[in-house]
């Protein structure tokens, strides 16, 4: 089947509402390390890396003979209501990386399922229904997840099965503080909660769910210390912190292996998915025991915690540790983003440049500052042209984001940095 065949059929059976990118969309036929190779033969350098599930890049010995390993045992798949021994032992490592007391880790499927498992978990826990996320959030495209969700963008259904109030603090760039200094910015956020909480929710609260760096939202992240900050205030109400570590767990931000640990602050729990699998589907929550523990009725995912998903992940995370591939994001994540801030001094059309570790947005603006989506999508098709694979996102979808694999090399930041150049 060609590809124009391909994408004929695709159009006509999949939902009008899955989005692809490009004027001409691609198949990834194969890959290796940071590279892909489309269906007609042409590859490209991926610093989308499949929207950050790749944590480690493609085709990665260790981890595909860990898997075949397991496949040659004939248990693709056992019930989750049997004992599975790499589903245990994952949970006890991340349960130990996560700093939680007494953390209980519960596996899934992806993230959505992460973090309505956390809505749950907060909710029942705090028995109320009144949740607050940040302005500009995304966490997920279920009932719940999609409620928390503050892009209207992604919205799929405007009823809702909790309350929600919206809170500042995320997205600094579009932000009324913008321009105050950083503790004027947190003091400012900090009021805004407590004006939040104390007018615009039905009473008790049961959590406050933030991405340390907004994902979807366009790489934007608050002054660190701010969600400690935040939590001086919840635990004054007794409000739990989930952290959605969906994009930012695993060492990508270069600085913490999870993103809530720049703000010096332990949540209640944090969510997980995406690149643990380096591409098999796994997602979780590991929250302190009284809380994951406050479920009476039977709790169990079919696919969740599978023995072949958690074989993965386990290969996935030794692989991440042994290479110390957060120093890398840390390096090479700096280097990125200074390349990108030369590129833009000259430059008027990017806004900003921001993000950590390998967590990296560009903002695109019209001539008085504001959100042009137009320019981010030439920017887009024009590194494809190029052999280049970025992301696109924001609230406004005007930033480009970039993401590679965590192995990510010098000469392929070089690389990148020279086909954004021409590209910009
Ligand atoms: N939380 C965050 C921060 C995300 O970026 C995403 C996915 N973009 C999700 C949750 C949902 O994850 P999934 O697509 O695996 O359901």
């Amino acid at each position: 089947m060609g590809h124009e065949e391909l994408l004929a059929r695709h159009r006509a059976v999949m939902p009008d509402w899955m989005a692809l990118y490009y004027d001409r969309p691609i198949e990834i036929a194969s890959a290796s390390g940071r590279h892909v190779t489309d269906g007609e033969g042409r590859t490209y350098l991926d610093f989308f890396a499949g929207i950050l599930t790749n944590a480690v890049g493609y085709d990665v010995a260790e981890i595909s003979d860990a898997i075949r390993a397991q496949l040659s045992t004939g248990v693709v798949h056992s019930s989750t209501l049997y004992l599975i021994r790499s589903q245990v032992e994952l949970a006890e490592r991340i349960a130990g990386l996560s700093g939680i007391p007494d953390a209980k880790v519960f596996f899934t499927n992806s993230g959505t399922e992460a973090n309505e498992t956390a809505l749950m978990l907060a909710t029942r826990y705090r028995r109320s229904d009144q949740v607050l996320a940040l302005r500009n959030s995304y966490h997920g495209r279920a009932f719940a997840t999609v409620a928390i969700t503050g892009n209207r963008s992604w919205s799929a259904s405007s009823l809702s099965p909790v309350k929600v109030a919206w809170v500042h603090g995320g997205y600094r760039y579009r932000s009324p503080f913008r321009d105050l200094p950083d503790a004027d910015y947190v003091s400012a956020c900090v009021a805004d909660l407590r004006e939040v909480i104390a007018t615009a929710t039905a009473g008790e609260v049961a959590c406050l769910v933030v991405e340390p760096i907004q994902g979807v939202g366009g790489f934007s992240s608050p002054p660190d210390g701010l969600f400690a900050a935040f939590k001086e205030v919840l635990d004054e109400h007794g409000v739990l912190l989930i952290s959605d570590e969906v994009q930012t767990g695993w060492g990508r931000t270069g600085e913490h292996f999870w993103g809530i640990q720049a703000h010096g602050v332990t949540p209640d729990a944090m969510t997980f998915a995406k690149g643990l699998g380096n591409g098999l589907a796994i997602g979780g929550v590991v929250a302190r025991g009284d809380l994951m523990d406050c479920l009476t009725a039977n709790s169990l995912s079919t696919f969740g915690g599978n023995p072949l998903s958690t074989t993965g992940a386990l290969a996935t995370l030794d692989y991440l540790l042994d290479h110390d591939l957060q120093a890398n994001a840390a390096k090479l994540g700096d280097r990125l983003i200074g390349g990108l801030r030369r590129i833009a001094e000259d430059r008027p059309a990017v806004g900003d440049v921001r993000g950590k570790g390998l967590m990296v947005g560009i903002e695109l603006v019209g001539p008085k500052g504001e959100p042009d989506a137009l320019k981010a999508v030439a920017v887009l098709e024009g590194a494809r042209e190029r052999g280049l694979l970025v992301g696109k996102g924001g609230l406004y979808g005007n930033v480009i984001r970039l993401a590679p694999p965590m192995t990510v090399t010098e000469d392929e930041v070089e690389e990148a940095l020279g086909t954004l150049e021409a590209v910009l």
